[in-house]
């Protein structure tokens, strides 16, 4: 498209056609948002900071630049209609570089909110939406000096750039400074959180689209199990009782409400054992939890993102199977590659590869969705059966 002929910021239609989508990231967050976009007649061009990810393969177009380098934004800007994202961790000021020259969805204020724990809990905190107790710490001395909450185990948590379990660590009831100062130099960060562990008797995470014309819907949550840090199993309807749903699912429309999102928001929570809930954390993106819904739902999570970010009617979010997710961490790969045919026969089990070149522990290099009736007889199923005796558990 010539530059003349170009939409202007607030000039595009809500239509679902023939847009091209901007998205900033090229991990399989966007390779999935790409194949939605693609299958609603739009393209996309990806921008990243490193070739080849897994979204490269199947974009229009890839970008690759440093987020600083304002000549590539500026061309990038030029050649979409519109922009979003895949992935929070961009430098605010790459984002509000952007937004001055496209729509970008969501606002830079919405993502530097969501990555940063400290403005994030502040976020939540004044919106009377509960988090874990907490304290900001800035060194070691502070962390020392924060006697009343270390009584009981804690987690330092760095403020930014924190993801799948990293840059966290665990800290016992009672530890001495010696070990409190160790914690703190192991993190190698400026600013961070320090959190109660909290004793849930689940987790779970809802994800909620807002659109650009203020339409929301939510998903129906998920339950979701971690193995160190890292999401290991999604199951989707999550078993809560409904106090627990509403809750889920009042909190997370607030929560994009008040953010004042376009997009999508995920929320994570904890279940606590009197059936309230408690937020642990925001992406505001579509979210590992939410694969399944490529099969699950009437509209996949990623088919929602893109209705959201053009303006599009919100898809419907009916769960029409049950389904549960197993992640693929690039430990499976330890003796070579797994083998997938227990997998490729089945006409209720769908295997996701991204396409990642290198298998590392603890990368995410596909997942794999079950659907059918119910939990336990998908848990019984060959595939299943066989994985978990031959590969499982999925993070060891
Ligand atoms: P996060 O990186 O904050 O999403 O944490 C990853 C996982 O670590 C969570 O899904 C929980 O399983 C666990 N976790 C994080 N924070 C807490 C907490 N305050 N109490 C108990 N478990 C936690």
């Amino acid at each position: 498209m010539s530059d003349d002929k170009k939409k202007q910021p607030d000039n595009i239609q809500p239509t679902t056609d023939n847009l091209t989508i901007g998205i900033l990231g090229g991990g399989q967050l966007g390779q999935m948002m790409t194949m939605a976009a693609k299958k609603m007649g739009h393209r996309v061009v990806i921008y990243d900071v490193v070739p080849g990810g897994p979204a490269a393969s199947v974009a229009d177009e890839m970008i690759v630049a440093p987020f600083e380098d304002e000549k590539a934004l500026k061309n990038f800007a030029n050649k979409v209609d519109l922009i979003t994202l895949e992935f929070e961790n961009i430098p605010i000021a790459t984002l509000e570089f952007l937004a001055a020259l496209r729509p970008l969805h969501p606002a830079p204020n919405v993502v530097r909110i969501c990555q940063d724990r400290i403005f994030e809990k502040e976020f939540l905190q004044s919106h009377g939406i509960p988090v874990a107790p907490f304290c900001v710490v800035r060194s070691a001395e502070e962390l020392v000096g924060a006697k009343k909450i270390l009584q009981a185990d804690t987690i330092l948590k760095t403020a930014t750039l924190g993801y799948d379990g990293k840059g966290q660590v665990a800290i016992k009831a009672g530890a001495s400074s010696e070990e409190l100062s160790q914690a703190w130099d192991s993190l190698r960060t400026e600013r961070a959180v320090l959190e109660k562990k909290v004793k849930f008797q689940a987790e779970g995470s809802i994800i909620v689209a807002r659109s650009r014309r203020g339409e929301i819907a939510a998903f129906p949550p998920q339950e979701n199990e971690h193995v160190r840090g890292i999401l290991d199993v999604s199951r989707a309807p999550a078993r809560f009782s409904k106090k627990v749903l509403d809750q889920a699912e009042s909190l997370g429309k607030k929560i994009a409400e008040s953010l004042n999102v376009v997009g999508l928001i995920t929320v994570e929570f904890f279940v606590l054992p009197d059936e309230t809930i408690m937020v642990n954390e925001l992406a505001p993106r579509p979210h590992n939890s939410g694969h399944h819904t490529i099969e699950s739902s009437a509209t996949s999570q990623f088919e929602q993102a893109v209705r959201a970010v053009t303006g599009a009617p919100l898809g419907s979010t009916k769960l029409i199977q049950t389904a549960i997710m197993l992640n693929l961490l690039g430990d499976l790969w330890k003796t070579g590659e797994p083998d997938w045919k227990p997998f490729l026969d089945q006409p209720n089990i769908f295997l996701h590869l991204y396409g990642k070149k290198e298998a590392k522990p603890g990368r995410k290099m596909g997942h794999v969705t079950f659907v059918g009736e119910k939990f336990t007889e998908m848990e019984s199923t060959e595939g299943m059966k066989n994985f978990l005796e031959t590969q499982g558990p999925f993070c060891n």
